[in-house]
């Protein structure tokens, strides 16, 4: 399985890092090693000083699809949940400088943990409200509705590139609010009112 990233979907967070908006759908892979095992804490790895939490709703693809419209797009998923892109931001930086890639920043062990999925039924994608706490307080507030590329845009369009397989995850980036974990912080995720995320930085 792999795990694709949308990258500025949400123009709060564009302005917060000095981005400029896409006009076409910017994205990029983890690898499966990214996903920490069940009830793992993320280690802060030390070749980073400063490590971002990116909270971002997800879902995973139900089927194989290749060159999928974006008007069937619906029928490739059928779970929704969140997760985090922790990003090493300090490479990140340095990277987007030198016009090198990100994976460094991105793709490195246990930087995509996953939340527990819900059926996507009953939810009204265009407007799914999302929410990061840390340490009880709230850090990151999102809604579906302010993404530039839907969820339906997504999947097509990256099914022109790449073949989705059944149980690939996409992440559809980050509202604003991105910021800095340290040591013994606990990340809370939730999806309306349900808790569908935990995880202790170490
Ligand atoms: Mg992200």
């Amino acid at each position: 399985m792999k795990i694709i990233c949308i990258g500025r979907n949400y123009q709060n967070h564009v302005l917060e890092l000095n981005n400029t908006t896409p006009k076409e759908i910017l994205f990029f892979l983890k690898p499966e090693t990214a996903i920490p095992s069940k009830g793992q804490p993320f280690f802060i790895p030390d070749f980073s000083q400063e490590i971002h939490h990116e909270v971002e709703l997800i879902i995973k693809i139900n089927k194989t699809g290749k060159h999928i419209d974006e008007k069937f797009a619906h029928n490739y998923y059928d779970e929704i949940s969140l997760g985090i892109d922790f990003t090493a931001r300090d490479i990140q930086k340095k990277a987007k400088n030198k016009r090198e890639p990100w994976e460094k920043a991105k793709a490195f062990d246990g930087s995509a943990p996953l939340g527990a999925f819900l059926k996507k039924e009953g939810f009204n994608m265009q407007n799914i409200q999302f929410e990061l706490h840390i340490n009880n307080t709230s850090v990151q507030k999102g809604n579906t509705k302010n993404m530039i590329f839907s969820i339906n845009q997504i999947i097509s369009y990256v099914s022109k590139f790449i073949t989705l397989k059944k149980g690939d995850i996409i992440f559809t980036g980050t509202p604003s609010g991105v910021g800095k974990v340290k040591k013994n912080d606990v990340l809370e995720a939730f999806i309306e009112n349900n808790k569908v995320l935990e995880i202790k930085i170490k």
